[in-house]
């Protein structure tokens, strides 16, 4: 997990410098181009699947150093672009998140996950994940997906430090309705909560410290 940490560091700070915080992450315009940058996968191809058994899979060829990534696709946007507020939308972007970071497992054995870690993350992700059943206990990755699409530093601001939180992040706490970070990351509303829960933040931030990523605002 701390590998993997390690391993990700400089995605997760240049995709801070090329993507406003504001604005949401693009998997196909961000975050491919840093992941062939930062990995040894020169071309990352994605192929949307209809509905079916499988979620999302990758297969990688570390000798030709081309990954294919196969995802399925929400029925209804298909052939059109995502839309940010469509719960299948949405759960496409985590998975494809989710499968860019096993590509980092093809590195080599210097992403192997540490069993004690996943486990706990498991456990942090369950509620989540129970509302999407489609997505696979897979926690570590799942992790990093959601530090990749709801990025910390913009939590932060929301959390907003001494002076508490901005009047959205408290809104959404104390109704539970999470639709406007869901829509705002494109991500699903279970995924928006567990992100700002306090375990998911104190856990991003010890992974965070362990490599020298800022644990407070720098923006
Ligand atoms: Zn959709």
């Amino acid at each position: 997990m701390f590998n993997y940490a390690a391993v990700i560091k400089p995605i997760l700070i240049e995709l801070d410098e090329a993507r406003a915080l504001h604005q949401p992450v693009r998997v196909e315009a961000d975050l491919i181009p840093l992941f062939t940058k930062h990995s040894s996968f020169k071309t990352i191809d994605l192929y949307p699947i209809p509905q079916g058994p499988i979620c999302g899979m990758h297969l990688s060829n570390a000798k030709s150093g081309v990954a294919q990534i196969f995802y399925r696709r929400c029925e209804s946007h298909f052939a059109k672009d995502l839309v940010a507020s469509c719960p299948e939308c949405q759960l496409a972007r985590v998975t494809v998140a989710k499968e860019l970071v096993h590509v980092l497992d093809s590195n080599g054995a210097r992403t192997s996950i540490e069993a004690a870690p996943d486990l706990l993350i498991d456990l942090l992700l369950k509620g989540a994940l129970a509302e999407n059943s489609h997505v696979q206990a897979d926690s570590t990755a799942v992790f990093w997906a959601i530090e990749m699409l709801a990025r910390f530093q913009h939590r932060l601001v929301q959390l907003g430090g001494p002076l508490g939180s901005t009047s959205a992040l408290t809104n959404a706490k104390t109704t539970d309705n999470w639709g406007l970070y869901a829509t705002g990351y494109a991500i699903p509303t279970g995924v928006a909560r567990i992100a700002y829960s306090d375990n998911f933040m104190n856990l991003a931030k010890t992974f965070r410290d362990a490599v020298g990523l800022p644990t407070i605002c720098v923006i």
